[in-house]
């Protein structure tokens, strides 16, 4: 039995979270794999390492004088060093790497910046397994190529190839515990290459499948995952076990303590994850698993994540037109832009995407190709949309959630612009003004959890 156990920022971010994390990982010899994240942040002003990692790379590509930026990231390893007594020479080692990829990549943008982003993960990874080793552990720095981390070329959005698997699974063979830096892979022409910003749950994701974990432990600072941002409600509801489905559908709707695509490695083998708090270990935490019993109320969770537009349009008899909703979505396919949700009428439709793909030109684009191309009455794109996500494995056996959400969502006076809900009803989604999602969120999370459990 191994588990891969996995450390966030927070959990990292200075001498004291490293000696917490030691002791978790001596606390059980089934932690043989170890993931780690960058230095994050040690207090509510301060800036994780990847963003002063950024910085540095920002001032590399501008061409100004980087050397303040540079000390800046040693200075917060320094810390580490020196509170833990390790070696000097670790960090004059820091240095020159850091120096040598700004050499190497200066005339080269994007690897610059994938370079630089990954040494915050990767030189946490060498100084954690030093310290385990000053510790008196047999633990080993394992670096991500080394690891058989092999990933797409495509700078800062990294995507593992399949036959990844097969190298990590020889990991297991090896003896000791294993230090491997999250948040990047190697590509076959031998690049260092990050996931999306928060992947090292990703690449812990990935290890757990390819060792074939019994458990992939991801520890952070939170006793367990709140039902709802715990900003927004007052003391929420912690779930102790839900679904891969109902926390990809949680993660993908603005639940950010786990990366939505770190799922599906774990998914594919049937790892069991569990989110720890680093802080508290002795907590039970939030287990994630395939199947559970549902027991209690058939809500789980409610989200919301902002950023959305829609695309409207519509054509009389549009349902009679074969072909038309594929068109519809190649001029989109054609114009680089993925789409999330496609609610539709008979003679309407609409087309969800996010923000980030839709700029004002993009958007005078598509709107002419779909006016002139398939010959609609109308089109418009309708901005500034929240996404609210009731989520929960028990709404399909259970009657009547959608009439208590919508009630709720009116009683508070939120418009519903949209409602769409898949057919495996593990979710539930309402489009509604962002203005308003905060308002939305509430009043669901007291009609679906409070109200409920008053009765
Ligand atoms: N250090 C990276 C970030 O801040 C990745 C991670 O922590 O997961 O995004």
């Amino acid at each position: 039995m191994s588990k891969v156990v996995k450390f966030g920022g927070s959990s990292l971010a200075d001498a004291g979270q490293f000696e917490k994390v030691a002791s978790i990982i001596r606390a059980d010899e089934d932690r043989r794999f170890v993931v780690v994240s960058a230095p994050g942040k040690r207090h509510e002003d301060d800036t994780k390492t990847t963003d002063l990692l950024i910085a540095l790379a920002d001032a590399v590509a501008a061409g100004d004088d980087a050397s303040e930026a540079l000390e800046a990231v040693v200075l917060r390893f320094a810390d580490i060093v020196h509170g833990l007594q390790l070696e000097e020479s670790l960090l004059t080692q820091i240095r020159e790497r850091l120096q040598y990829l700004i050499d190497t990549y200066e005339q080269d943008e994007h690897r610059l910046y994938d370079a630089l982003k990954a040494s915050g993960e990767n030189e946490n990874a060498k100084l954690m397994a030093a310290y385990l080793q000053q510790l008196g552990e047999e633990a080993h720095y394992v670096s991500p190529g080394e690891a058989g981390m092999l990933v797409t070329d495509e700078p800062g959005n990294a995507r593992i190839l399949p036959e990844a698997d097969a190298s990590i699974g020889k990991l297991r063979d090896r003896s000791g515990i294993h230090v491997i830096p999250g948040f990047f892979g190697v590509s076959k022409n031998n690049h260092i290459v990050t996931f999306p910003r928060g992947g090292s749950d990703i690449s812990g994701s990935i290890i757990a499948a390819g060792v074939e974990a019994s458990l992939y432990e991801n520890f952070t600072d939170v006793d367990s995952i709140y039902s709802v941002n715990p900003s927004l409600v007052k003391s929420p509801h912690e779930m102790k076990e839900l679904t891969y489905r109902e926390m990809r559908e949680l993660a993908y709707s603005g639940f950010s303590v786990f990366h939505d695509e770190a799922l599906l490695p774990v998914v594919k083998k049937k790892v069991p994850v569990c989110i720890k708090n680093t802080n508290h270990p002795e907590g039970e935490g939030t287990r994630i698993v395939a199947t559970r019993e549902i027991v209690g109320l058939p809500v789980i969770g409610i989200a919301s994540d902002e950023g959305f537009v829609t695309i409207n349009l519509t054509k009389y008899l549009m349902n009679r037109e074969v072909g038309f909703g594929q068109r519809l979505l190649n001029i989109l396919a054609e114009e680089g832009i993925s789409f999330e949700h496609t609610p539709s009428g008979i003679d309407n439709m609409s087309v969800i995407v996010r923000e980030e793909y839709l700029d004002e030109e993009t958007e005078k684009r598509i709107l002419t190709r779909i006016q002139e191309e398939l010959d609609v009455e109308e089109v418009h794109v309708e901005r500034n949309l929240a996404m609210v996500m009731v989520v929960g494995e028990g709404m399909a056996s259970t009657v009547g959630v959608a009439a208590k959400a919508t009630s709720a969502l009116a009683a508070a006076g939120v418009n519903i612009k949209m409602i769409n809900q898949g057919s495996s009803e593990v979710s539930m989604m309402f489009g509604v003004d962002a203005a308003h999602a905060d308002q939305a969120v509430k009043s669901l999370y007291h009609a679906c959890f409070e109200k409920e459990r008053a009765l």
